[in-house]
């Protein structure tokens, strides 16, 4: 059979888009590919379960307008599914004068943006938040936490029920784009045929492309986020979520504290270097995946870069101490014993062959084939609405039934 639609990847960008285009187009043949036994099993089911507001984006750009709409899209799909969610709000907290500029610029981006924000002293802060230390903070009252496992499944459950299948344990190894449909070949040497092909692979993704036949000019290099769990008697020690003012060159966030829905408190991720792309341990190593990263350019650019916060976030790996310190700088109270290793999750980071890792959402497009290369955080976030403008960009019904 030829399906109308294939989806490559059971992560949240993937159930969406499978999702948006079966609603989209009732009646449509879709079948979702996910080598893992399970669906969830990397990104979207270790991330910080933080439904974004979209401060820190670059106005105009796609994470920027992406995030924001999944905000309120995600609150709504939570609503309308009865998955919990809680709008706990977030403290961007600077802890010294040089950081007061870039919370300055980080207000001014927010209003940019069009989210609601406001610049609190010291004072406020400690109302809103006792066991917090700064000079001031950005407060940003829209953040929620959500369990993302919890939108996945029922994701997973609306694909089946809008009469798509989900086929796990399926690895796409190669696929061949021809004019009126694609091929696709499994690692169990199966074969797929399909109209139209959207891959949303993360970690994965460049691979991916590549063996679809496209040239690209960046690569994913997989960075670490290591989690410490505190103990049940510190799950109030902060209401908010609390985050340090990150680097404005790094897309990362910097290691915050974040309650979950568990009720837990988290801190973390740290983002370091993985010498696997599912390397969640720091002894995972895949020769194949540091071998592709190391005769890569751009890596070896960004490496030199951002040699200073590379080491210091390989440090923070190696000591907990050190991590720790991190965390003090703005919850003081934390003692190196209330810190329990939790699970790890691995971003995938596109890197471009200058050596500037890509901020911002990006995808390729050929008649066939649509392929999200790079999509990380706050891609759960803006999932829903990164599914529905995919399902604008793909030609749906033109020759369907053709075949
Ligand atoms: C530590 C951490 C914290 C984060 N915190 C947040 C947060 O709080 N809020 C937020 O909005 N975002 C956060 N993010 C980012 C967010 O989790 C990701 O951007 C998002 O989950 C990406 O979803 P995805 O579907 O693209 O990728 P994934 O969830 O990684 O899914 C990709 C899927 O593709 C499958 N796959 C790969 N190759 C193949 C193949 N060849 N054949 C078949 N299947 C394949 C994989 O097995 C995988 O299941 C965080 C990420 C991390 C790692």
């Amino acid at each position: 059979m030829i399906y109308d639609y294939c989806v490559i990847g059971g992560g949240i960008v993937g159930l969406a888009t499978a999702r948006s285009i079966l609603r989209r187009y009732p009646g449509a043949s879709l079948i979702l590919l996910e080598k893992e036994p399970a669906i969830g099993l990397h990104q979207t089911g270790r991330n910080s379960g933080v439904i974004h507001s979209g401060v820190y984006y670059q106005p105009g750009s796609l994470k920027a307008a992406l995030c924001a709409r999944g905000l309120v899209a995600t609150k709504q799909y939570c609503i309308e599914h009865g998955i919990p969610f809680e709008q706990r709000g977030k403290l961007i907290v600077a802890t010294s004068e040089e950081e007061l500029g870039r919370l300055d610029a980080l207000a001014e981006r927010a209003k940019a943006n069009g989210i609601s924000a406001q610049l609190i002293d010291a004072a406020q802060m400690r109302e809103r938040e006792p066991n917090v230390a700064g000079i001031a903070a950005l407060h940003i009252p829209s953040t929620s936490i959500v369990d993302y496992g919890h939108v996945l499944r029922s994701l997973s459950a609306e694909v089946a029920k809008l009469g798509g299948t989900v086929r796990l344990s399926s690895e796409v190894r190669h696929v061949s784009e021809l004019p009126d449909e694609v091929w696709l070949r499994l690692a169990d040497a199966d074969e797929i045929r399909s109209r139209h092909l959207v891959a949303c692979a993360g970690l994965f993704a460049d691979r991916l492309a590549v063996a679809s036949g496209l040239t690209i000019q960046h690569q994913i290099v997989p960075f670490r986020g290591e989690f410490f769990e505190l103990p049940a008697r510190l799950r109030s020690i902060v209401t908010a979520m609390v985050y340090p003012v990150p680097d404005p060159a790094l897309p990362f966030l910097g290691i915050h504290v974040t309650p979950t829905m568990r009720g837990t408190v988290m801190l973390g991720p740290n983002a370091v270097l993985a010498f696997a792309r599912e390397g969640y341990r720091k002894t995972d190593v895949s020769l194949r995946d540091i071998a592709t990263y190391a005769a890569f350019p751009g890596f070896w650019r960004t490496i030199v870069a951002h040699l200073g916060s590379g080491v210091s976030e390989m440090m923070n790996s190696l000591s907990r101490r050190r991590y720790l310190a991190a965390c003090q700088r703005y919850v003081p109270s934390l003692q190196v014993e209330d810190l329990t290793p939790a699970r790890a999750g691995v971003r995938a980071q596109a890197v471009s062959s200058d050596g500037t890792l890509v901020h911002d959402f990006l995808f390729q497009q050929t008649p066939r084939m649509l392929h999200v290369l790079n999509a990380p955080s706050p891609a759960a976030t803006a999932a829903l609405p990164i599914a529905e403008m995919i399902a604008d960009r793909l030609e749906p019904r033109r020759d369907r039934g053709a075949a």
